[in-house]
């Protein structure tokens, strides 16, 4: 049985699908951005001006790094979006523990506990 009470998932899709929303307005400005920076290494390759050029390179490095990065959050969001019903939903994947409600609503798409999170972050740490 799940901890959560129908209000306490109502709160959680509310949040979640607020997030989504600012995550998916990311996205079509990171996607815009990107396009823009390799349209701008275009024209500096036929300037043929190498300084612009490089920089043009690490701002849309950056633009697709960031894009990389709100897409995987959009995957968890929408992850957690179909699980929302689902019996176990905010339950810690790796221990089984509850995931206190005011976790789940600052942070929808949180899969752990906060020490499981803890643990996870510290042997993926790079
Ligand atoms: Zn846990």
């Amino acid at each position: 049985m799940s901890h959560l009470t129908e209000q306490d998932r109502d709160a959680v899709r509310a949040a979640l699908m607020a997030r989504r929303a600012v995550v998916l307005d990311e996205i079509v400005a990171a996607e815009r951005e990107t396009g823009e920076t390799q349209f701008a290494e275009l024209l500096g390759r036929h300037n043929g001006d190498s300084s612009d050029e490089a920089l043009a390179v690490t701002i849309g490095d950056l633009a697709a790094a960031r894009l990389d990065l709100e897409l995987g959050e959009f995957n968890r969001l929408e992850t957690a979006r179909l699980r929302l019903d689902a019996a176990d939903f905010g339950q810690c994947g790796e221990c089984g523990e509850d995931i206190p409600v005011a976790r789940l609503i600052a942070n929808p798409a949180a899969q752990r506990c906060i020490v499981c999170q803890a643990q996870f972050e510290r042997t993926h740490a790079h």
